[in-house]
């Protein structure tokens, strides 16, 4: 399986930070593992001018619809025709500020099938739940809700991110890491028979060069969704390298 260095910008970039993507394509546009960077939908089209192929662009969101009034939303095929060949939907922030459902997601998802973009599906636990005890529980729930019958290998990434490891600079042991992990390649394989062994699982939540070694190592662990350290060509390129 071909690994995934997946950069989530986040409501972050402007024209000037181009720059960056020029920079990560000179010196990562033949890397080892599939490079994704998820940039707000109005870089899009001036970034697939700049990446050449050489990365993958991605959306943060779509509508479960595929047009109509529905001011401020961005459909599928709308990204898909601006250079995007992903879509990352569910992401904590996206379920917390616009309240989506698992239901919500699913929806989404089928859309990003049909427009032909890969959904990078968001799961993971709050710190509460997991004080609770409960991540395997939310979790498997979350995966059973937000991902479509018709999910193959090649059309659906999931990302485990705890809620509580995005953006703060802790994250969860290896141990815990493993455990997720492990659960989701289970949980998916009882649902999706062999299917389930080419689906890339990623770890977000704080990956930064100095970590990305070590979260890399960890057992059904294909890659990251990183947010903050994808901004920079360089702190990007070191995880790149990392996979
Ligand atoms: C994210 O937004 O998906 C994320 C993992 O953020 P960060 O890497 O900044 O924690």
């Amino acid at each position: 399986m071909r690994k995934l260095a997946a950069g989530n910008w986040k409501m972050n970039g402007l024209a000037a930070n181009l720059a960056e993507i020029e920079t990560l394509v000179a010196e990562h546009g033949d890397a080892a593992c599939d490079v994704l960077i998820c940039p707000p939908a109005t870089l899009l089209a001036p970034m697939a001018a700049t990446a050449a192929g050489k990365i993958e662009l991605g959306g943060q969101d779509c509508h479960a619809k595929t047009s109509g009034a529905h001011t401020g939303d961005i459909s599928a095929a709308m990204l898909k025709d601006a250079g995007a060949t992903s879509v990352i939907l569910g992401h904590s922030e996206r379920r917390a500020d616009h309240g989506e459902s698992d239901a919500d997601v699913a929806a989404k998802s089928l859309a990003a099938y049909e427009a032909g973009l890969i959904a990078v599906i968001c799961i993971g636990e709050t710190e509460a739940e997991r004080d609770a005890g409960t991540t395997l529980d939310v979790t498997g729930t979350q995966l059973a809700g937000s991902v479509p019958d018709t999910a193959t290998a090649a059309n659906t990434v999931i990302a485990y991110e705890p809620v509580w490891a995005i953006g703060t600079g802790r994250t969860p042991t290896l141990e815990q890491i493993a455990e997720v992990h492990d659960f989701m390649r289970d949980t998916l394989a009882k649902r999706f028979g062999e299917e389930a062994k080419g689906m890339r699982l990623l770890y977000g939540g704080s990956v930064k060069p100095s970590n990305a070694t070590e979260i890399f190592a960890v057992s059904n662990v294909d890659g990251a969704l990183v947010g903050g350290a994808s901004l920079k060509a360089a702190d990007f390129g070191a995880i790149i390298s990392a996979l």
